[in-house]
């Protein structure tokens, strides 16, 4: 069916010229199967996407074999993940067999991280689209459906998206803003500021805009997005402040955000964070290393004492604080004292969650072209099991400290296998609870039966009671 669908000009060089209205026809409507990989950041990016695509009046599938336009949105951070996402094309490439003209695209971080490069490897993918692109998304899918190959990968300073709104793939209840993009903190190991360009911050009042959005769209908790989202300034606005102000929009009964960045941890934020109820005690808190030697090499702008300062000040505000974190193993130069120096600062912290990692030469990163990478693989494999090893006990331990505690949880979608659904706690662990215990986005008092050491299993408080006092009552 034609469908006229108004969309704002487009912005950039390569669109020069493009028409205000699109029809939808012209612009090769068709069915889209978008896949992620990657942060928070690419989720939201995939609803930006996605929400381009239908303003084009494409319609999103969620079976490949259904699709005329393939795209994976895509992660650059380490090489294991370019590795991933490399597998998964040739694995979608099948599709083509059967539909000679599907378009398979990359977005995203490895798009302008290997630019024209893609082409080299992968020729089958005809479209390679930048994180700044998707403003135009839809007449760069239409190009390369008549034909073309098409790279995007121009990094734009000032866009932020301001006044388009994403279609995401949630559970409609914890629903994700974007308020901040690029860094421009440039840690030796890190390519985000090559892939994702400059630190810009979405206009206050778009980023209340776009929280009020999902509040009458019946979202209850709202997570904040930025690299260094704690960096965030949009003039007199800084993040402490906006912050205040999200946490008081009607109907967001919790709000998150992620991922802050140490240096940047305020006063004035931490303030706002114990004060405000609606600001969950949920903190992803990256580390990277242990080691002052490593974190200077790294360019972080903090030291061991420096966190750990920063982690007494946030506990002692915000009492019952989960703590999350990143980790790299292998950084340039790590000797066995510094990764021991990792582990010691873990079992100081004793982080609730933390994502693990070894390093990778990313090619155009500081380190890449200063530093050598010279721990070798098997030693960064040794470290990153050990590393593992002592946050598996930790996580567990974490979980297993909230079985018999009485918490209120944010009931969201079914879990995974369909039998139960998903709730999640102030904490940010998630909460199994049989079928039925309440709607979608109530906030009800469970109690926390199990521990699986990863996820908690738990009974409404009305249930658990009546179980209880049926058990006092057997014979
Ligand atoms: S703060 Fe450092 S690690 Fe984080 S995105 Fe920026 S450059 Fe990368």
């Amino acid at each position: 069916m034609t469908q006229l669908v108004r969309i704002r000009p487009m912005r950039r060089d390569s669109d020069a010229g493009a028409p205000a209205t699109v029809d939808a026809t012209e612009a090769g409507a068709g069915r889209v199967y978008l896949e992620t990989f990657g942060c928070q950041m690419n989720e939201a990016d995939s609803a930006l996407i996605a929400g381009q695509l239908g303003h084009a009046g494409y319609e999103r599938v969620e079976d490949p074999a259904q699709a005329d336009v393939i795209l994976i949105n895509t992660c650059a951070i380490r090489e294991k993940a370019e590795d991933r996402v490399w597998g998964r094309t040739s694995q979608l490439l099948q599709h083509a067999r059967t539909n000679p003209a599907l378009v398979i695209g990359i977005t995203g971080c490895m798009a302008e991280h290997l630019r024209d490069k893609v082409a080299a490897r992968a020729p089958y993918i005809r479209l390679v689209a930048g994180p700044d692109s998707y403003r135009g998304i839809a007449g760069l899918v239409a190009r390369a459906r008549a034909g073309e190959r098409v790279v995007d990968v121009k990094l734009d300073r000032s866009e932020t998206y301001e006044g388009l709104d994403g279609v995401p793939d949630d559970d409609g209840v914890s629903g994700q803003v974007t308020i901040q993009r690029g860094c421009d903190k440039f840690c030796s190991f890190c390519v985000v500021p090559y892939t994702r360009g400059r630190e810009r911050a979405v206009p206050a009042p778009e980023v209340l805009r776009a929280v009020r959005r999902l509040a009458e769209a019946g979202y209850r908790e709202v997570v904040l997005l930025g690299q260094t989202v704690n960096s965030y300034r949009d003039g007199d606005i800084d993040f402490a402040t906006l912050l205040r102000a999200v946490a008081t929009v009607d109907g967001i009964a919790r709000v998150r955000f992620t991922s802050p960045y140490p240096r940047d941890m305020s006063d004035a934020l931490i303030e706002v964070m114990a004060s405000e109820p609606t600001i969950m005690p949920q903190l992803h808190l990256p580390l990277q290393s242990g080691a002052d030697a490593v974190l200077a090499r790294m360019g972080r702008g903090y030291g061991r004492d420096e966190y750990l300062a920063l982690v007494e000040r946030l506990r002692a505000a915000i009492p019952g604080l989960a703590l999350s974190t990143d980790l790299m193993v292998g950084f340039c130069g790590e000797t066995e004292d510094d990764h021991a120096q990792t582990l010691s600062l873990m079992r100081e912290v004793r982080f609730d969650s933390a994502f693990m990692f070894r390093y990778s030469d990313r090619g155009v990163t500081q380190a890449a072209r200063k530093l050598v990478d010279d721990v070798d693989d098997e030693t960064k494999g040794r470290r990153l099991r050990e590393v593992i090893e002592l946050q598996e006990q930790h996580t567990r331990a974490s979980h297993d400290a909230q079985v018999g505690r009485r918490v209120p949880v944010l009931v969201g979608a079914l879990a995974r296998r369909g039998d139960r659904l998903l709730g999640r706690t102030p904490q940010g662990h998630n909460a199994l609870l049989p079928l039925g215990s309440a709607e979608r986005g109530a906030i009800i008092e469970v109690i926390v039966t199990e521990s699986t050491g990863h996820s908690l299993v738990a009974q409404p408080v009305v249930a658990a009671e009546r179980a209880h006092a049926v058990n006092e009552d057997a014979p």
